[in-house]
């Protein structure tokens, strides 16, 4: 396991690369010019036997050679050829008898090689055994006049001294090599670790921040990579801050929507029982309002648990195909005790049968939120109108009301958690500042949208749009 994590790291990747980068190269070289002097200096070589055994071939065939090996002249030089070059020189004459042999091993014998055959034809023969180490010349002895073919000229020198100078080069180029990958190796070390250094410091920072004795902020900039990394992580921490101190504030303010009703039965209960016998009277009035802010309490509770549903994912809701007319008949029935209190008019206009694929009792609860509010925040005699309407894809509920509007400056804030747009007023009428923060919420969960218009004291409209057909 730890080996295949360290196959896996970048420092190791890195070191791989610069030692192959590093070291590669001068094995291809040594390899590469070991090979070429090898090529050269044979051919070098050969090239010098050639001349000098060319220019002997001549005297030979001048001096008679061939028929009297006595000639001293050429005997000596002969020799030399061969003590020089350490080589064996062999003359044959046209019959293919050897004529000469410098080793003095074959004189008088027959040869019918494929060189001597060739060489007799004409041809020039050089060949490398690089296996045995030796170079083979085998050229005519032709007339200067006639251009005829007298005999052949055979040469075999050892390449032993390219050999020695050639093991020579290749101990000199190993030792050069392993002092190189010595070198490269001590450096792909140094620079592996180095160049990993600034993502080891992003680990350490992020293990500071999480541990929170380090600073708030990432700032890596060693590399555009990491200042990338450092940044999108910044991001991330703004976004987490922002819903960290949302859900404080949340917490906060349920705390204290639920604190002001048990505050008030504290004060109420506290003040009876701080008095000496009181009349029944007053009991009951006392314990009315206790009831009353229980009947509160009960209320912020329910609407807190709608909301906790309505944040759940899109994928907790109950989709159906639903009557929307019906539907809203049964809303207005409903609300409509509550508005005949404040002897307001309702009205329900359908221009059109609407069935849609929603969730009926989330989409219903919004709706009716929108319709209690028309009515809560509307004046004595005042009227509520509720229209359903649909094109091809949507459908439209519009909830307009005579009431008391909303401030301008309000309007952006009215789907917040706990917001109340004229606090003292919507208190009094037990509002939570709860119920627009479900409608939206279940609104969107519908992918639809809702928008609200209004005008200081002369009314509200809200509409809200719903897709017909429910895309997960
Ligand atoms: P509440 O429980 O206080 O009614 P809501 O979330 O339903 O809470 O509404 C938020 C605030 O928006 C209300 O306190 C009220 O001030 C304002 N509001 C909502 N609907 C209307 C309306 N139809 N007319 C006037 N004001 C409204």
């Amino acid at each position: 396991m730890k080996k295949l994590k360290l196959i896996h790291s970048l420092k190791f990747r890195l070191f791989l690369i610069i030692v192959l980068v590093g070291i590669l190269p001068s094995i291809i070289l040594r390899f590469g010019i070991l090979a070429s002097y090898e090529s050269k200096a044979v051919s070098n070589r050969s090239i010098d036997i050639l001349s000098q055994a060319k220019m002997l071939g001549s005297q030979v065939l001048t001096y008679n050679y061939m028929t009297d090996t006595s000639v001293e002249i050429i005997n000596a030089q002969l020799e030399q050829l061969s003590n020089i070059y350490d080589g064996r020189v062999m003359i044959i004459n046209n019959r293919f008898q050897i004529v000469k042999d410098t080793y003095g091993l074959d004189t008088g014998k027959t040869i019918i090689s494929e060189e001597v055959v060739k060489s007799f034809r004409g041809e020039e023969i050089s060949k490398y055994d690089g296996d045995n180490r030796y170079i083979e010349l085998a050229f005519p002895l032709k007339n200067a006049g006639t251009q005829n073919v007298l005999g052949v000229m055979l040469v075999s020198v050892s390449t032993d001294s390219i050999m020695f100078n050639y093991d020579y080069l290749k101990k000199n180029a190993q030792v050069i090599e392993l002092a190189t990958a010595a070198l490269v190796l001590a450096f792909a070390l140094f620079c592996a670790s180095h160049l990993v250094q600034p993502f080891r410091k992003l680990t350490r920072s992020l293990e500071e921040i999480q541990t929170e004795d380090g600073e708030e902020e990432l700032m890596i900039s060693d590399y555009t990579e990491t200042e990338a990394i450092s940044e999108a992580f910044n991001e991330m921490m703004g976004r987490m801050q922002v819903i960290d101190e949302s859900r404080q504030e949340f917490v906060s303010n349920v705390s204290h929507e639920l604190k002001t009703p048990l505050t008030s039965m504290k004060v109420l209960a506290d003040s009876l029982l701080g008095q000496e016998d009181v009349p029944a009277e007053l009991y009951k009035d006392f314990m009315g309002d206790i009831a009353e802010e229980i009947e509160r309490e009960n209320k912020i509770i329910n609407d807190l648990l709608s909301l906790v549903k309505m944040d759940k994912s899109a994928g907790s809701l109950n989709i159906a195909l639903v009557n929307i007319n019906e539907l809203l008949e049964v809303i207005m029935k409903r609300v409509k005790p509550i508005a005949e209190k404040q002897n307001i008019e309702l009205v329900l206009e359908s221009f059109r049968p609407v069935t849609a694929e929603i969730d009926e009792v989330k989409l219903s609860l919004a709706l009716t939120n929108l319709v209690e509010n028309a009515i809560k925040y509307n004046k004595e005699d005042g009227w509520v109108h509720v229209s359903l309407n649909a094109d091809h894809k949507f459908f439209f509920v519009r909830v307009e009301d005579s009431g008391i509007g909303i401030p301008e400056e309000s309007l952006e804030h009215i789907y917040e958690r706990f917001y109340r747009a004229d606090k003292s007023h919507s208190r009094e009428i037990g509002g939570t500042g709860l119920g627009l923060a479900i409608t939206r919420n279940a609104v969107l969960m519908h992918r639809g949208a809702i928008k609200a218009h209004s005008k200081l004291g002369e009314g509200t409209i809200f509409t809200v749009r719903i897709p017909l057909s429910y895309i997960a």
